[in-house]
Parts: C-alpha cells; sequence; structure tokens
C-alpha cells in the first residue's frame, strides 16, 4: 500500500518564515524584503519583527504571499555583562489567520522597538490579557505558548544552538509546532546552523513537531555578500494554492520540507519502505528513535565518486518509533524532511 507523506497533488511553494525588517533591528523595509525574495523565487515570508506584531496583508499579492508574525522571548537575566552568555528561549509566532495582531504577555521589558513606534507606551497595542513581567521558568514558556496557540497563533522554537538552552530543560516545554532544524542568522555565530540533534531530543521526549529552515535574516550585508543571511534556509510547502488559510492548513498538516540548498521531489511509503526522489543527492541519512543500524540495515546511503542520489529507500522496522530523512548534496548542504511517527501511519 502506498501512502504519501508529500502530497501527490499540488505545488511546492518556497517560505522563509522568519526574518526581521526595519520595523525592528533588520536594515530592509518590508516592501524591498517582499521584493528580493520575490526575485529570488520565493513565494512565501513571513517578517518576524522582534516583539512587534505587524500585518504585512497589504503586500500580498496573488503570486506572493506574506504571513504574519512575531520573535518573542523570554531571557534568564538582562544583566549586560552576562548577555552573551545567558539562556534565553525564542519563540517564532506566525498568524494562522490574517486578522490576527495580538501580542502575547506583554512586558515593556522586552519590547524596545514595539516603544519607539507606539509613542514609548505599549498601553495601546494590541494585546492579551494586562502587561505583566516574564520570568525565564518552563511555567512562564509553556504559559505563552499556550496563549500563543489560544490566541491564533502556531509557534515554533527557534536557533536551539544560539539560545544556549539545556536539553533536560527545553523537552518540557509544551505545543510548539516544530523547532528550526537550520537557521541562516547563525552562521555569523560560528555555527553551521544545523540543530537537528536538537530535533531529536524533542522526538525522542514524544514531542510531535515539525522541521523549518529559515533565514533569520536581518540584512546587515549586501545580498549579494558572500556572508548575506539572506537567501540560506527554506521551507518547500506543498499545497494546492497560495492563499492564506491553505498554506498555513498545509503547514498545520506538516506537508512541507526543509533545507539550505537541495530539493526533494516526492516522499513516499510502500508498505514499510519509505522512499525518496530528489534531483540530486550525495549522501542520505535516515535517523530513527532509536539507533538504526540494526537486523542488518544501514542508516546512510552514499553515491559513488561521480555518481548521484536520486530515488532513495530505506527499510523501516517496527520499533523505529519515528523515522526522518536528511539528504546532502554534492556541495554539502542538506535538505530535512519533518518526523513522521509509525503509530500516526501504522496504528
Ligand atoms: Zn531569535
Ligand atoms: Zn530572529
Amino acid at each position: 500500500m502506498i501512502r504519501y507523506l508529500l502530497p501527490k497533488v499540488g505545488n511546492y511553494y518556497k517560505a522563509n518564515l522568519h526574518s526581521h525588517s526595519i520595523l525592528s533591528d533588520g536594515r530592509k523595509t518590508p516592501e524591498e524584503m517582499k521584493a528580493v525574495y520575490k526575485a529570488h523565487g520565493y513565494s512565501v515570508l513571513a517578517i518576524t519583527d522582534h516583539e512587534y506584531m505587524v500585518q504585512h496583508n497589504d503586500l500580498t499579492e496573488d503570486d506572493f504571499l506574506m504571513l504574519n508574525g512575531y520573535e518573542a522571548y523570554i531571557k534568564e537575566t538582562n544583566d549586560p555583562l552576562y548577555k552573551r552568555f545567558m539562556k534565553t528561549v525564542h519563540l517564532n509566532l506566525i498568524a494562522k489567520d490574517p486578522t490576527v495582531n495580538k501580542h502575547i504577555m506583554v512586558d515593556p521589558n522586552y519590547m524596545k522597538y514595539a516603544l519607539v513606534h507606539n509613542n514609548g507606551t505599549v498601553n495601546n497595542l494590541p494585546r492579551v490579557g494586562e502587561p505583566c513581567v516574564r520570568q525565564y521558568t518552563v511555567g512562564d514558556v509553556n504559559r505563552y505558548i499556550r496563549l500563543a496557540n489560544e490566541n491564533g497563533y502556531y509557534v515554533v522554537y527557534n536557533h536551539p544552538c544560539w539560545s544556549r538552552e539545556v536539553p533536560s530543560v527545553i523537552t518540557q516545554y509544551q505545543g510548539m509546532l516544530g523547532i528550526e532544524v537550520y537557521n541562516h542568522g547563525v552562521l555569523r555565530e560560528g555555527y553551521s546552523g544545523d540543530d537537528a540533534r536538537v530535533y531529536d531530543e524533542f522526538l525522542r521526549a514524544g514531542r510531535r513537531m515539525f522541521a523549518f529552515a529559515n533565514d533569520d535574516n536581518h540584512n546587515k550585508f549586501p545580498d549579494d555578500s558572500p556572508i548575506t543571511d539572506s537567501f540560506g534556509g527554506f521551507n518547500m510547502i506543498k499545497a494546492e494554492k497560495l492563499d492564506y488559510p491553505t498554506i498555513i492548513a498545509a503547514i498545520m498538516r506538516g506537508d512541507l520540507y526543509c533545507s539550505n540548498g537541495p530539493l526533494i521531489d516526492d516522499l513516499w511509503l510502500d508498505d514499510h519502505t519509505v522512499h525518496l526522489t530528489c534531483p540530486d543527492a550525495r549522501e542520505a541519512f535516515l535517523v530513527t528513535e532509536g539507533r538504526t543500524n540494526s537486523n542488518g540495515r544501514r542508516g546512510s546511503i552514499k553515491a559513488a565518486k561521480g555518481e548521484n542520489l536520486s530515488h532513495i529507500t530505506f527499510d523501516l522496522l517496527p520499533d523505529d518509533g519515528y523515522f526522518r530523512i536528511e539528504i546532502i548534496d554534492h556541495e554539502g548542504y542538506k535538505a530535512f524532511t519533518r518526523a513522521y511517527f509509525l503509530e500516526d501511519i501504522f496504528g
């Protein structure tokens, strides 16, 4: 029996779902960001300024969709001397409906950009509840996520390597739709940007979460610079058409993969064999809940020198728990499927 893990019908829409404009600490206007992402083949952009929810529905066109959202955070400390070492959580909130505009758990200590644009006060910002003081505790983070979900957002855990949080804490966070397995912006911090290992921490704690790759661009360098933070991490959303509700529904179903380079065509199961087709890969990896090399199965496949993988298969074992696939192209760039739990597929 064939089961399509990415929908058989529909189009792929390229999306950057985490970015910053001049409304916070980015360098481009929302109009400039839309124009340059559209010119680079993207169909979807979410401008997620720091602690400042601004709708950009007026920039949406028939062939380009703006999703609304913002990036929220809770920090261990405000002590500037400790800033480099503090643990912090950054959450991407994406509005599931273009009318959503409320700020969650408004804390003026976090909202300097919103204050700049609102005469020094948060009193007139659309918000849920009264202003409060956020604490870096599992309880406050979970309260934030719950209120965001209840008020029309989905929530993604951003750039784990940059945030310096520890797995024993973050796996207590509940209710997030996904995690950034790749954040292009943290390359300037000396990381490769690849956080898939933290994704497995969540999955092995039983969290059903999807994988996202985003730019987190602030555009402090020219677009054609080798160190631009644009056009690195992207999501390919498969959907029947390009409009707000259809794209959000596809994201909420997990009808997407993410990448910083290679593309994936199709992904399906034929009984307990997973198939992945792609234009070009050098290596493929199967990641499961337990160790993958088992019963003679190998967890990776590599193309012979000068050759190319275009149809990859792995056999699943009944106790795999979940599985996900990564492929690497000949230049070393990587694509990630989301995780699929066997229990959800086979019962
Ligand atoms: Zn961040
Ligand atoms: Zn960011």
